[in-house]
């Protein structure tokens, strides 16, 4: 049964990622006119910060928080150019929580979450790192909320497309998570786990500005083929 589900995905991501990409350059016009009058909102939210680095990078010793402002800059920009605003929950190095006292964590995701309802978005993307104790895993992995289908259909046309770069070993299929920026709103919310800083050939890859302008190109592209999809009405978007 689950595995009939799984197909069923899978062929609803194929479908979706052939109109996407028959589309072509269309698909950035069909977007622009969906952002047009009012423009849709994307907010990018770039995990961790300030005291929290979150992972680290085992070859170079790079932090996540910083490889994720770095690709949510980048993101914001491609979004921008697509015709979106943007929102990035956390604009610098800095942390949302205020002074570093007890219960920072807390107080870091609750202005998130502050963040995401003000700005009413069309998508949520929090961009992370992942890390293993298994050296040899690896890739990108995306994350939906169980029970939501908008965050589901989001992360699986994001994942699809990421499957689809040239760097992309072993195809994932995207997976329910039960994490607070999923849940701490209803709207269409993804976490992108972008690749393992515990695997070698990963950290190598993202450490790379050319690699992080590819990925962002990537989720952009995913992100547009959900919006335009649901803009046409297909499928069960609600
Ligand atoms: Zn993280």
């Amino acid at each position: 049964m689950k595995k009939f589900r799984h197909r069923t995905l899978l062929g609803a991501c194929a479908i979706l990622l052939s109109v996407a990409f028959t589309a072509g350059v269309c698909l950035y016009a069909l977007a622009q006119t969906a952002a047009a009058s009012p423009r849709m909102t994307i907010v990018i939210d770039a995990g961790h910060g300030g005291i929290d680095g979150g992972v680290v990078g085992r070859q170079t010793g790079v932090k996540e928080s910083d490889l994720n402002l770095a690709l949510s800059r980048t993101l914001q920009a491609r979004f921008e150019e697509a015709g979106f605003l943007v929102v990035q929950t956390r604009p610098t190095e800095a942390g949302l929580y205020g002074a570093a006292t007890q219960g920072y964590k807390r107080r870091d995701m609750q202005r998130r979450a502050e963040i995401i309802r003000e700005s009413a978005p069309a998508a949520v993307i929090s961009v992370h790192q992942n890390f293993f104790s298994l050296s040899s895993r690896r890739g990108a992995q995306v994350f939906f909320r169980e029970g939501n289908e908008r965050s589901r259909t989001l992360a699986c046309a994001i994942q699809t497309a990421l499957n689809a770069m040239p760097e992309c070993v072993h195809p994932a299929d995207a997976l329910r998570g039960d994490y607070y920026v999923l849940n701490c709103s209803d709207y269409a919310s993804v976490i992108v786990e972008c690749g393992f800083l515990s695997n070698a050939a990963d950290e190598a890859l993202l450490v790379t500005e050319a690699y992080r302008a590819r990925l962002a190109d990537t989720i952009c592209a995913g992100t547009l083929a959900y919006l335009a999809a649901a803009s046409s009405g297909e499928g069960a978007f609600g």
